[in-house]
């Protein structure tokens, strides 16, 4: 299957299906990839002994020369420090204007290498294969980073990749909390656009969680779709994009107190969802929207409270760190109903406030 992320010279397509990675080397050659530069794969230590062989095989099957980067597996890998070493290898590599690089990888690598991609002799070529189900979000719509030890994300480009290659096949090695973490960002998608598709979500939960084909091919393609749909009506987040947050103000801060490394992305928006369901309720939307949003997030075995140990005060701190504030107010994206949500530009922090203590079960 193949959908279309349209944004004029820059569109590119996203291929969704099995054994796809075998067709590296020559969806490259369709996509003008130049066989007369050396390429650069990253990927991180998790992934490569799965799947690097495979992937440097096709490539150079199809005539070209590549190069690999094995980072370490985590979001600690989204550093300067590990961008620099990876910059180092594409140069020492002898990479020029006209070389790809393509991450192999879950989000992490996908938001590490595209910000290699972005700013290697000021841009070079860039391909998502992405091997997570979060990654059928995060390889779409090039938002590409790097974390500041103050504040993730902090440092990256917009750069759209040239093709997004999913193979199916790979989320076959992925640990049960991976997946459950890649959901979350799956079955937002429905929250924030799609009503049916949320509760498709629900109703396939087991079958997603055990990676059925069908259900995972179809979970993913209208994932990708909803994304792909309003990254091309709003490239740069200049309005429409910031509902993807939808969970992320909160989720965001939930990361931060617990290191990058307590929850994973997904987990944390998962809780970020709960929490801006709530939120809904609290501003006078549909008494419902709650307990709906969390019937599908558990469904999907996904955490949608804060452990007792977590400080409200850690996470408000950690909110006000991401300059989400001002005078009291802040920025949410509210749902008004499953499937539809909205910008909410004065939402008084003594909410939110209370929407945290309430994840935690204090009141
Ligand atoms: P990840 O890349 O760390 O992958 C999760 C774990 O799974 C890692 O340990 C990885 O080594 C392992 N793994 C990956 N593929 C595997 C496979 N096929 N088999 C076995 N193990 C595998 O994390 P993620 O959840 O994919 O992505 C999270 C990151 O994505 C965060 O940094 C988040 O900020 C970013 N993100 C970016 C965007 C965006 O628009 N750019 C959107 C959402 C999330
Ligand atoms: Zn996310």
């Amino acid at each position: 299957r193949t959908l279309h992320v349209e944004l004029g010279e820059r569109s590119y397509p996203i291929y969704i299906g099995s054994g796809l990675l075998e067709r590296l080397g020559e969806l490259s050659i369709a996509r003008g990839i130049n066989r007369n530069s050396t390429h650069l794969i990253v990927t991180d230590d998790k992934v490569a002994p799965h799947y690097l062989q495979q992937a440097e095989e096709t490539l150079a099957a199809a005539g070209y020369s590549v190069i690999s980067h094995i980072v370490p597996a985590g979001e600690s890998s989204k550093s300067l420090q590990t961008f620099e070493e990876v910059m180092t290898t594409a140069i020492q590599g002898g990479l020029d204007r006209s070389s790809a690089v393509f991450a192999l990888g879950g989000g992490v690598v996908g938001d590490l290498a595209g910000f290699v991609a972005a700013t290697y002799m000021r841009g070079v070529t860039f391909v998502q294969i992405p091997t997570t189900i979060l990654a059928h979000d995060s390889s779409v719509g090039g938002k590409v980073a790097v974390n500041h030890p103050l504040a993730k994300n902090m440092i990256g480009a917009f750069h759209q990749p040239v093709m997004v290659l999913y193979d199916v096949n790979t989320l076959l090695t992925l640990p049960p909390r991976d997946i459950s973490a890649g959901l979350s960002e799956m079955v937002k998608h429905g929250l924030i656009l799609d009503r049916d598709f949320a509760y498709w979500c629900r109703d396939h939960a087991a079958d997603l969680l055990r990676l059925d084909p069908e259900a995972l091919s179809y979970g993913l393609e209208r994932g990708c779709a909803i994304k792909a749909d309003v990254v091309s009506k709003d490239e740069r987040e200049g309005g429409l994009r910031a509902i993807l947050n939808l969970g992320h103000t909160i989720g965001h801060a939930i990361e931060a107190v617990g290191d990058y490394g307590r929850f994973l992305h997904g987990e944390a928006i998962s809780i970020g969802m709960a929490g801006s369901a709530m939120l809904a309720e609290k501003l006078g939307r549909d008494k419902g929207i709650y307990e709906e949003t969390v019937s599908m997030l558990k469904a999907l075995n996904l955490p949608v409270t804060l452990p007792p140990d977590v400080s409200v005060d850690d996470i408000m701190a950690a909110m006000q760190h991401d300059k989400k504030f001002t005078e009291g107010r802040m920025v949410f994206i509210v749902p008004e109903a499953i499937g539809a949500v909205s910008i909410v530009k004065d939402v008084p922090v003594d909410a939110v406030r209370c929407v945290v203590e309430m994840l935690k079960g204090e009141s």
